[in-house]
């Protein structure tokens, strides 16, 4: 049998992207953003490099489900309100946080890795009933972060996800969902996500 291979993952600053967002939120587009653009996706290249197969091989493993692409390009943009999954887009912060970055970058690969799935998903099951009338991004985060509290205790271990959890302080609808799994346990959740 062939052995699965593991989707390669580009990231691109595609200044068209940047041009529109910079558009939308009616502020001018210079060509030092560009500069900053390209290099900020050149640093962000180096700063995955080392364990980026690591993490897509665990989310694999740790969720049983497949990346079904052989190429996953990643583009960083400037000042989006939200990061995205599909096309997967990352803000462009100061190099200094870089690493708040990277996490951001596997929280949306996890969610991409899910959507690639979702014929294989239950939507409709015990805990998703059971939290129906939760605000949407809560629910809409219960299984994918009960994926990557699992994915994240492998790939980190158990001590620096719990850091991780708990920088997500600042977003009200994160830490509630967090609160679930805890009460619930990753495990469960997402057995009745998967059965
Ligand atoms: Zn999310």
């Amino acid at each position: 049998m062939k052995s699965h291979k593991l989707p390669k993952l580009e990231v691109e600053y595609a200044w068209g992207y940047d041009a529109i967002v910079h558009a939308a939120k009616k502020q001018r587009f210079s060509t030092r953003d560009m500069a900053f653009g390209r290099s900020f996706a050149t640093k962000f290249r180096k700063e995955i490099k080392a364990s980026l197969n690591k993490f897509l091989a665990i989310a694999e493993k740790e969720s049983s489900l497949k990346w079904r692409q052989s190429h996953i390009k990643c583009y960083v943009v400037h000042g989006i309100d939200f990061d995205i999954e599909d096309p997967l887009t990352i803000k462009i912060i100061h190099s200094g946080r870089i690493k708040v970055a990277v996490e951001t970058l596997y929280h949306e690969l996890i969610h991409l890795l899910i959507e690639q799935n979702k014929d294989f998903i239950r939507n409709n099951n015990y805990i998703a009933r059971k939290y129906r009338k939760e605000p949407l991004d809560v629910k809409d985060h219960i299984f994918d972060q009960a994926v990557m509290w699992k994915v994240y205790n492998k790939f980190f271990g158990p001590k620096k996800t719990q850091h991780v959890i708990a920088s997500y302080r600042n977003f009200p609808e994160h830490m509630r969902a967090w609160r679930i799994i805890k009460k619930e346990g990753p495990e469960r959740i997402i057995e009745a996500y998967l059965r």
